[in-house]
């Protein structure tokens, strides 16, 4: 988010081709007399709303993001307050509506006031929650200028709704021109079922189902840990070695009794991505290396990362935090390769 009076708004031009255009409308004209309505600047690459209305309390508005365009909020008259949040920390409460380019949210952000002169930028990954009283309710007029961002050259499904999982793939894909989009975004609502006894079968599985049923190009992944001195178990069953709908404590017990007294403690996480694209199938494999503790020891990640210890730390996954486990996880690896592929050999076509 961009918070800034429009003197510096020149500041801003390079960010967008269409900004320069979007600022010097709002420079060069006088809201306080312009009807309300769509005025269309660039055709719908850029247009601008004009709006006025009461200035609301927070109880009665809804946090909102969008993704086709990028919202430049020009407070014209008034002083009112605008939420914000970013996007990683707000869970998403209705689907994407692709038509009004909207998505409900619900989040707990940080509220700024925004005097007459003075504008806001909201990118897709800025949730915000506009028109909230100041100090009291206020008559305000409004321009929001919106700007279209490019449309993604290839536009993929994740098979998945885990926020996290989602961000980091993001984060990777970061200025190239892949979209990603989670199952419910993609207006997928079923669960989707692994009945293979392989990590590469179930990544397939859930994979090739959203692009069989939905006509969707997508991606799934799916990981297991594997012991040598347990012939690869877990592996495919991890997440529920201990038994059906368990939690990741009962699994890690369960792992600790199998490997009592064993003297090999190697063990490998390893994850498939499988890649459903145009009928065809491409598979991307990451594994870290490491060893099973004797006993569980750190707070931070999930499943068996408080036993897992990779090969040349002295850390457990569950000691050493998600930046550096990002970097040089089984996951990350078969992102990076995912990631590679897609710039190296699909985007260059
Ligand atoms: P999924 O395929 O990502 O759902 O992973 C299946 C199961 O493997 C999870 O329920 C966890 O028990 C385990 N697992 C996957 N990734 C990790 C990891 O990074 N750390 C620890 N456990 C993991």
């Amino acid at each position: 988010m961009i918070f800034d009076h429009l003197k510096n708004a020149y500041l801003y031009h390079s960010m967008h081709p269409l900004f320069q255009k979007a600022f010097d409308y709002l420079a060069s004209n006088d809201f306080n007399k312009m009807e309300n309505g769509i005025y269309e600047i660039d055709e719908k690459n850029l247009l601008a709303i004009v709006n006025s209305y009461e200035t609301e309390p927070a109880s009665q508005r809804v946090w909102e993001g969008h993704r086709k365009y990028i919202d430049i909020q020009f407070v014209a008259h008034g002083t009112e307050n605008m939420g914000h949040s970013p996007i990683q920390s707000a869970t998403v409460i209705q689907a994407y509506d692709a038509e009004n380019d909207f998505t409900k949210f619900e989040a707990t952000g940080t509220e700024i006031s925004v005097p007459t002169g003075y504008f806001t930028i909201f990118y897709p990954t800025d949730v915000h929650k506009p028109n909230l009283v100041n100090a009291q309710p206020m008559q305000i007029k409004k321009v929001v200028m919106k700007v279209r961002l490019p449309e993604p050259d290839l536009q993929l499904t994740f098979a998945s709704n885990n926020a996290h999982k989602l961000e980091e793939i993001r984060r990777k894909l970061a200025g190239s021109s892949v979209g990603i989009l989670g199952l419910s975004e993609s207006g997928v609502h079923e669960e989707l079922s692994e009945t293979g006894d392989t990590l590469e079968a179930n990544a397939f599985e859930k994979a090739n189902r959203v692009f069989s049923k939905f006509g969707l190009n997508c991606f799934a992944d799916d990981t297991g840990l594997e012991v040598e001195a347990l012939h690869g178990a877990p592996g495919v069953y991890s997440a529920r070695y201990a038994g059906e709908g368990v939690s990741y404590e009962d699994n890690v017990k369960k792992l600790l009794a199998e490997m009592m007294g064993k003297t090999n403690r190697k063990a490998r996480f390893r994850t498939i991505i499988s890649l459903v694209m145009d009928a065809t199938e491409y598979r991307f494999e990451g594994i870290i290396n490491g060893s099973i503790t004797e006993n569980p020891s750190g707070t931070q990640g999930f499943g068996y990362d408080p036993v897992f210890v990779p090969e040349g730390y002295k850390q457990t996954f569950a000691e050493m935090g998600p930046d550096l486990k990002n970097q040089i996880s089984h996951r990350g690896l078969a992102i990076e390769k995912l990631v590679r592929f897609l710039k190296e050999e699909v985007l260059k076509k």
